[in-house]
Order: structure tokens, then sequence, then C-alpha cells
């Protein structure tokens, strides 16, 4: 069914320019039409009408990097040992927790995961999934929740050596299984947790398949010094001598302990590198500064949260004094995951994905101070309206597609049944 915004002030999401149209939108990926005379398309039997009441509608945001298994951890009791160092925190935290999840709670995770992110204006999100007790059937279990809510999606599998090679072939098997039908990629876990020969055959499924890899990258130095000690190299040279930097669909997650040799490298590839400032902080592990990277740079949440607007807010305050980011810089690194997209011709951005934003400005708004909104104004409270692939998924702040208080009755149980079996 065709929607036509009504009465839109568009904003151009490239060049930031401020028009008031009426924006025809199909589901197929055809671009959106400007529309003069709205009376024509009103013939049309099936079409849907939102009024925009002179309201801002831009392009919708995604996500560079997330954890959909992380999401039931959200008020869970302290773990058995007080991590002391980034290393603790993974052991007692997060492969605590991505042990005891199973097929159910993957399914709810991503039910809840896709429904928050729509609601702060994601209709896009790219994930590295881990559940070792229940790698197979996980990434598509993951696909179809996110295509109930309309949520696209770029999955892989963080595949490990860190629970025995039964789990690392699972997670292959899972990589394989799931790249013959989908868009995805090859997901490692970290330098520190994969073998020399899981590394290869990653990167043997990786040009198989003509995808990239998904990775965390100096996240902690405990990264580097691990590949130091074990490899006699640094971390981006690892990779680099196993060719998985030389595909544009390469996504390197945090990038913070590198030396400039190795931010040669990444600068010289075409891979991409994603900063999640909230979970650097929150980790302990160090600030993201994105000097000498070049211009690959977008934004994730590292499962923290599903808001796009403030993982932005927190690159622009977490950098000041730090790394060279100003307001625009800040938008842009914002935007950059859709040229990561389009360029590398993964479908479900097109441009039918808006939003439609209820923001009441007490000072004027226009193209020159749009960043200043950005960055102090608008956040995701404002998104009314989200239309992902041409449709309506959020109206008037609530989900369309699927039953919103059923799915979070659900989390709870599940939830409840994660803690309990990671308390064991
Ligand atoms: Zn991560």
């Amino acid at each position: 069914m065709p929607v036509l915004l009504k009465n839109a002030t568009y904003i151009d999401w490239k060049t930031l320019e401020f028009s008031h149209v009426n924006i025809l939108i199909e589901k197929d990926n055809n671009p959106v039409q400007f529309i003069e005379n709205i009376r024509q398309v009103h013939d049309q039997p099936d079409l849907e009408v939102l009024d925009c009441k002179g309201r801002l509608v831009t392009k919708s945001f995604a996500v560079g990097h997330h954890h959909v298994y992380s999401t039931l951890s959200r008020g869970m009791d302290a773990p058995k040992k007080n991590p002391e160092n980034f290393f603790e925190i993974l052991k007692y935290v997060w492969w605590t927790l991505d042990k005891c999840l199973d097929l159910e709670m993957i399914e709810s995770s991503a039910l809840v995961t896709a429904i928050a992110c729509a609601k702060a204006g994601s209709t896009f999100v790219i994930d590295h999934h881990s559940s070792p007790f229940a790698v197979i059937g996980s990434l598509e279990t993951i696909a179809k929740a996110f295509d109930k809510v309309g949520v696209s999606h770029l999955l892989c599998y963080e595949i490990s050596d860190r629970d025995g090679v039964n789990i690392t072939r699972e997670g292959f098997e899972e990589t394989e299984a799931y790249l013959r039908n989908h868009q995805g990629l090859v997901g490692l876990h970290a330098s520190f947790t994969v073998g020399n020969e899981t590394l290869n055959q990653a990167a043997e499924l990786m040009t198989q398949f003509n995808s990239g890899i998904h990775i965390h990258v100096a996240e902690d130095l405990y990264d580097q010094d691990f590949c130091l000690r074990n490899f006699g190299k640094r971390v981006i040279e690892r990779l680099n001598e196993s060719g998985v930097l030389k595909s544009s669909k390469t996504i390197l997650a945090h990038c913070l302990h590198l030396d400039e040799s190795e931010k040669d490298i990444i600068r010289n590839s075409p891979c991409w590198v994603v900063q999640n400032t909230e979970s650097n902080m929150n980790n302990n592990v160090g600030r993201f500064n994105g000097a000498h990277l070049g211009s690959n740079i977008m934004l994730g949440t590292d499962g923290m949260h599903s808001d796009m607007l403030q993982s932005a807010k927190a690159a622009f305050f977490a950098g000041q004094g730090f790394d060279s980011i100003n307001y625009s810089s800040a938008y842009q690194r914002f935007r950059n995951i859709h040229r990561y997209l389009n360029e590398n011709n993964f479908n479900g951005d097109c441009e039918n994905n808006l939003i439609v934003l209820d923001y009441n400005t007490p000072t004027e708004i226009n193209r020159d101070n749009f960043c200043g909104h950005f960055i102090f104004g608008i956040n995701s409270n404002h998104i009314n309206d989200v239309i992902s692939n041409g449709k309506i998924i959020v109206k008037n702040r609530l989900i369309q597609t699927v039953n919103e208080a059923e799915i979070l009755k659900v989390s709870k149980e599940c939830a409840n049944r994660l803690w309990k079996k990671m308390a064991i």
C-alpha cells in the first residue's frame, strides 16, 4: 500500500535542505516522489495518507553495531564475581549470559530490539550475535523477528574458539547456512578468541560469499597484548595478513588501541570502523579517536540501547578535548552507515525509509543550524512515525506491525528464566 505524507517539512539528509512538500512513498525500491497535486494521488484506492501538519520528515536511521543477545540483561543481578577488568567483564557477564540463551530467548530479544530500534527511528540494524549453546537457527530466528517488526538487518554469528571446536564448527555451519539465503556478514568475536585456523576459514567463507567480516578490534589493550604475545604481531597486522580487510563490507568495531601503522592500514583499506562511545565508557576501556582512521567511520550502540540519536550525542560529548568531532562531523558519522549499506548494495536502506519528527523547537530550525538541533534538541522522544521500506511501522509513537504489550510480557518471562539459569 503506497503512503502519502501530506504537508511535510522535508529535510534532505545529505544536503540538509528544507522543503515543504507532499511525499509519495512506495513499498518497492522506487524513489520517493515529491507531489505537487495531491488530488491526483488521492484517487489511488489503497493509498494510506498521513497528515504531517508541517512536521519535519527525514531519512530514518540505522545502527552500525548492535547485540540482540544482550537485550534481556537490563536490570539483572550483579555477576558472581565483581569484574575487575575487560576480560572479566566478558567472562563473568557476557560469556555467562550468552551461554544460557535458547532460541526462545533469542526470538524474544530480537523482537524487543527491533521494536526499540524502530521507535527510536532506526529501520536498519547491523547485529553481531552470540549464543554458544543455541547456535544453529539463531540467525534465522533473529531475521524472522526483525522481519515481523519491519526492521531491515545485516546479521552475523560471532564465531569464536573460546567454547571449543564443536561450537566453532557450529558457528561456521550457521553462518554458511544463513549466507546461502540472506544478506549477512561472517562474524568473528575478536582476535584474542580466534585462532589462525578459524581466522583463515572465516576469510575463505567471506570470499566465497563475497561478504565481509564483522569483528571487535582493540576494544581493550588486552586484545593487542594477547596478539603480540601469541602471534608476534598487532591485531590489525594479523587481520590484514588474513585478507579480511580487503572487503568494503568488513566492519571493525571499537578500534580504540591502535598504533599509527595500524591506522595507516585501515585508512588505506576499504573497510569500516564502528564507534561505540557509551559501551567504551561503561567498560572503562578507553576513548575513541577518529584521527588518521579515514572517513569510513560509523556509529553503533554495542547492545547498550537502540537509540542512535543518543549514540551520536555521546560521540560528540565524549570526544570533546580528545577526538576531533564537531556538530557536523558527529552528524556525518551518524549518517555514514547509509554509505556503507548503499555502496555495498545491501537491501533495505533505500530512500523509502523515513521518519516524522514531532519537534516543536523554541528557536528557528533551518539548514544552517540543523546540526546544532541534532546535538542539543532532537531526541528519540520526538519520533512520531516511522516508515520502513515504504510501510508505516510506527504511527503516533505506537508500533503497528506487532503486539508490543504481548512481546514485553514474554520478554519478562524469558528474562526471568535467563537470570535463573545464569545464577546456577
Ligand atoms: Zn560489540
